[in-house]
């Protein structure tokens, strides 16, 4: 395995989200989507989840992998708390327990804050401890965030959360928008087909479909200098995007607010990892529309295996070694600001 790499989806949850959500207790929601990728799997996903020093250290070592920037797991998450001030407290517990994990071996581990989008105010003040106290790297939102009740989902091209993408865009840090399901029934062409939920294809066109609304509400025009990092090679948006601007300038007089044809918030404020997508077609599409400066590496840990990650990626022979590091980790010690002693065999 080539060393030195810098991964930048990697799940981690933090005991007190694990005792109040539940793995084995799933919520109401997550019971209810079509086929949880735990099924079966709980107890040993548990442990992945929580055995960062052990068990992921070990992964990282065995893939060459230097550096993971911890996220907390998905689901359940604190996007699907109903509660705003069980959300604002919770999420001050894990990201306090992540900056402990993170501490305890810096060079290895660095970490984005999970925010409690509940209430946008909280989320930009706890954005704004992580970020200049606990020195994190920036944010992942878990997709859509329930406030109150489960059918009250709000996405963050809401315009309640503008003035915390100000803080986000003065802060200087991205924010990872990573997957969540569909509500139940969002997408009535997949109800009854288990077998395309989730991660197989339903959050690909949850989440395709928020960076959309972000790209297409303004929200760029307003604050430019916002970076978004969507996994999965872009959510499926560089096959699409092209077609999507062409349609829209067909067919103009629709209200959309935002000003420019949305590739170009695209290319500009999007960044793509490899999560969970090791297709090397896929990965260069992708670089055709945001540039091999616009890629970083990822694996999606624990739901996705680092050496399978690391075995794709290390192979690759179609791009220059020059653009590789790039991916692999000089666009993540860039973007993110990131200190880090160089492994060797790899510059920079
Ligand atoms: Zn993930």
């Amino acid at each position: 395995m080539k060393p030195g790499k810098i991964a930048i989806e990697e799940h981690v949850a933090a005991p007190a989200v694990i005792e109040r959500l539940g793995l084995e207790k799933p919520t109401a929601e997550f019971d209810g989507q079509r086929g949880g990728y735990f099924d079966g799997r709980r107890a040993a996903m548990r442990k992945y989840l929580l055995d960062i020093h052990g068990q992921m250290l070990a992964d990282m070592d065995a893939a060459g992998i230097e550096m993971s920037v911890l996220s907390l797991t998905p689901t359940p998450g604190i996007q699907s708390m109903l509660d705003k001030q069980a959300a604002i407290d919770l999420t001050r517990v894990a990201n306090d327990y992540f900056a402990d994990q993170v501490a305890e071996n810096p060079q290895r581990f660095q970490a984005f804050a999970a925010l409690p989008m509940q209430d946008p105010d909280a989320a930009a003040r706890e954005l704004t401890r992580c970020v200049n106290e606990l020195g994190f790297r920036g944010a992942s939102i878990n997709g859509f965030t329930q406030v109150d009740s489960v059918e009250n989902d709000i996405y963050l091209d809401d315009k309640r959360n503008w003035d915390f993408w100000g803080t986000v865009e003065s802060l200087g840090v991205p924010v990872y928008l990573h997957p969540r399901d569909p509500m139940d029934g969002g997408i009535r062409c997949l109800n009854g087909q288990p077998w395309l939920g989730n991660s197989r294809w339903a959050f690909s066109v949850e989440t395709s479909s928020h960076a959309l609304r972000l790209m297409s509400s303004g929200l760029f025009d307003k604050y430019p200098k916002l970076n978004i990092i969507l996994g999965h090679l872009g959510e499926m948006l560089p096959n699409v995007i092209w077609r999507i601007d062409h349609r829209i300038q067909c067919m103009p007089d629709r209200g959309m607010p935002a000003r420019k044809p949305l590739d170009e918030y695209f290319r500009n404020n999007f960044y793509i990892t490899t999560s969970g997508s090791f297709c090397t077609s896929t990965l260069m599409n992708a670089i055709q529309w945001v540039g091999a400066e616009r890629i970083i590496f990822a694996v999606d840990y624990p739901f996705e295996k680092m050496a399978q990650a690391s075995e794709w990626f290390d192979a690759i022979d179609v791009i220059c070694d020059h653009d590789w590091e790039k991916i692999a980790r000089g666009n993540a010690i860039r973007l993110l600001r990131l200190e880090t002693g160089k492994a060797e065999g790899v510059s920079a």
